[in-house]
């Protein structure tokens, strides 16, 4: 579906007043515990607030509905009443909870809630027909509420019974949240209404996971920016000499298609033209400054050096539209995160010069919240595999399932 004509028929909560009505909320509260069962990150919560807020300030109650880790059946440390307080601070409001999300407890506790309170059902993976995606589990959840929300961008990938099964029992009564609209409305600028010149960065590891992603964005570009790991299989497909550094042989014929294609479609690609290169894979191993291309044997490239950072900065600074997807060196080792570092920073100086920028996917997601990003790019996604799907093309079924 071509994400215009997504964006024309989008149902969001704008569309509903939730006045009396109990709004049954698909959330993403699979969030990290430590040992103590303690919350050690609420981001998750707090992205959904103003999805909550709004039922609440209508007039309507909510029901908040969540996975928690991968349990195998009924598995206390994975229950969400851990997360019960930590709710309630973030949100605001008391929150209640039913120690199971489907049967007569249940229903009771919902039948029971009052316009302006909140319930939060135990964990929906405490049953396997919630990753079977089985119909009448999903048909027993859609009894509790009036109106179904999906906010949950992590798991709006997968087809499973309180993502997108459930929506069909909502035929008219069904919506984004604002967090799951957002998601959308800002791949949507990137791959659809971005200003030009339009740029993707595209770091990581490995070439063999983001070749999907390249083919379906290619279009939409005019520069391309490939590092991390992903470069040196470019380098040694033309020839050069990369030593150690980490390269998938397979993927060599691909790597000069890509360059091909590019080439047809006009899309400008730049790659690293010197690197960080180090005798050992350790932090403290010894490093030289050498060419992309002549790397010698027993070196191996961890990260971009002085002139590409530069090179990058020039692209990135006349960039309208940005977006970046995996590291440019092995960040999580200080002295090889430099390259990493000096990106996002380029890339927050574009947005605030008014560029949109959007960071998705994996590591870069993470190496934006280490080095203290996140509020100088306009939108950091919440979902990995979900945002990686998106960025590749396909349709996720917990979208297709609320515009069905
Ligand atoms: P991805 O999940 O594909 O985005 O890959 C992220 C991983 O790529 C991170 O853990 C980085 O450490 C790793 N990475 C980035 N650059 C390199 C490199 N030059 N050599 C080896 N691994 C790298």
């Amino acid at each position: 579906m071509r994400n215009s004509l997504l964006h024309s028929i989008m149902k969001t909560l704008n569309d509903f007043n939730f006045e009396n009505k109990k709004a049954l909320i698909r959330v993403d509260f699979n969030v990290p515990l430590n040992e103590n069962f303690e919350v050690t990150d609420t981001t998750r919560i707090q992205s959904v607030k103003p999805t909550i807020i709004k039922t609440l300030e209508d007039g309507g109650s909510c029901i908040l509905m969540s996975h928690l880790g991968r349990p195998k059946g009924v598995q206390e440390e994975f229950s969400l009443s851990h997360i019960v307080d930590t709710v309630e601070d973030v949100i605001g409001v008391e929150v209640k909870f039913v120690s199971n999300c489907i049967g007569e407890e249940a229903i009771q506790a919902a039948n029971n809630l009052q316009a302006g309170e909140i319930l939060l059902l135990e964990n929906l993976r405490f049953h396997k027909e919630e990753k079977e995606g089985d119909v009448s589990f999903a048909e027993q959840l859609s009894k509790l509420g009036d109106i179904y929300v999906n906010d949950a961008f992590g798991t709006a990938h997968r087809a499973h019974a309180s993502t997108t099964i459930i929506a069909q029992f909502f035929p008219q009564q069904k919506c984004f949240g604002y967090l799951l609209a957002q998601e959308i409305e800002s791949i949507q600028k990137v791959m659809e209404t971005g200003e030009k010149p339009v740029l993707a960065i595209l770091g990581g590891a490995k070439v063999s996971s983001k070749i999907t992603i390249i083919n379906n964005i290619l279009d939409k570009l005019d520069h391309l920016i490939i590092g991390g790991g992903m470069t040196f299989t470019f380098v040694k497909a033309q020839g050069g000499n990369i030593g150690d550094s980490i390269c998938e042989d397979n993927k060599m014929n691909l790597a000069l298609e890509i360059l091909k294609q590019a080439k047809a479609k006009n899309v400008q690609v730049h790659l690293p033209v010197d690197v960080v290169a180090t005798n050992a894979f350790n932090n403290d191993a010894d490093t030289q400054i050498v060419d992309v291309d002549k790397i010698p044997k027993g070196w191996q490239g961890l990260d971009c050096g002085p002139k590409s950072i530069e090179n990058f900065h020039n692209i990135v600074m006349q960039s309208k539209t940005i977006l970046w997807n995996g590291p440019l060196g092995v960040f999580e080792m200080p002295n090889f995160a430099k390259g990493t570092i000096t990106l996002g920073n380029s890339i927050a100086e574009a947005t605030k010069n008014g560029a949109f920028s959007l960071v998705g996917g994996g590591d870069s997601v993470a190496a934006v919240k280490q080095f203290g990003f996140q509020n100088k790019v306009s939108y950091v996604s919440t979902g990995g595999g979900a945002m990686l799907e998106s960025l590749e093309g396909k349709t996720l079924p917990g979208i297709a399932a609320i515009l069905n």
